[in-house]
């Protein structure tokens, strides 16, 4: 098993209310979290103020975006230095569904992570390809190019896990396989060692996202190269103890 922390961070995406978010904090609060476990949880940003002083604090919080500029006229949206006020740590950045949905571009999402780095956020940093990329063969490409972007922008990898998150496979039920998983995992690892360095690519964290469950959990932890989950649906369930818990 390597040396690199587990990691497991929740994306509530844009769910739940105080009341439902407030059962799901009390739920993480009292259950049984592996010590090993590095454990962040990313929430709407309205609810950031309201998850950072109700979460134990050995649990993590995470933003699910924010902007690349500390303050100025950018209608709805929040900054690190915002973010960092409400006593959070962390930021989900180049999420499928900001790449996909919203529209944002390798560079906007670039420019962000240089910014949160700078403010002195941690940074989920996700990458993965659509469905059709995998089907002609370009996942590798594409993963890589993502990945370079970011690269740009990091000064301190220590601040960095990255997330491989196939498009297909988030909210969709179809999960990667372990073996579909450890490949791109490992070849990202090596292709970071390459042309980052040899200390980011014994070091970094690799998360595996889309899909996953209390159920395929366990056999995923198992691979050589996935340091943890980035989970959404089941993040908001009981069963996020159960991944958590995935390599205890
Ligand atoms: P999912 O989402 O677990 O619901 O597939 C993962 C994610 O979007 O991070």
């Amino acid at each position: 098993m390597s040396a690199r922390r587990f990691f497991v961070g929740g994306n509530w995406k844009m769910n739940g209310d105080k009341e439902s978010l407030g059962e799901l904090i009390t739920m993480l609060n009292t259950a049984s979290l592996h010590d090993e476990t590095e454990v962040v949880c990313g929430a709407p940003s309205i609810y950031l103020d309201y998850a950072r002083s109700n979460l134990d604090p050995k649990i993590g919080v995470a933003a699910q975006n924010c902007y690349k500029v500390a303050k100025g006229a950018f209608t709805g949206e929040i900054s690190p230095a915002m973010i960092k006020d409400c006593g959070v740590d962390w930021v989900i950045l180049g999420h499928s569904e900001r790449r996909h949905v919203f529209g944002e571009c390798d560079e906007l999402i670039g420019q962000k992570v240089a910014h949160a780095l700078e403010s002195g956020l941690g940074v989920i940093a996700c990458i993965g390809e659509k469905l059709e990329e995998r089907e002609a063969g370009t996942t590798e490409e594409v993963v890589f190019a993502q990945t370079q972007v970011i690269a740009d922008n990091v000064s301190d990898w220590g601040k960095v896990v990255l997330a491989y998150e196939p498009v297909w496979a988030i909210g969709t039920g179809k999960t990667a396989t372990p073996e579909q998983a450890q490949e791109v995992h490992e070849k990202l690892r090596v292709w970071i060692r390459e042309n980052i360095s040899e200390a980011v690519a014994d070091s970094v964290r690799i998360l595996y996202g889309g899909s996953v469950t209390g159920v395929n959990c366990k056999e995923l932890a198992g691979q050589a190269d996935v340091d943890g989950f980035l989970v959404g649906g089941a993040s908001l369930k009981p069963e996020f103890v159960d991944i958590i818990n995935a390599r205890a």
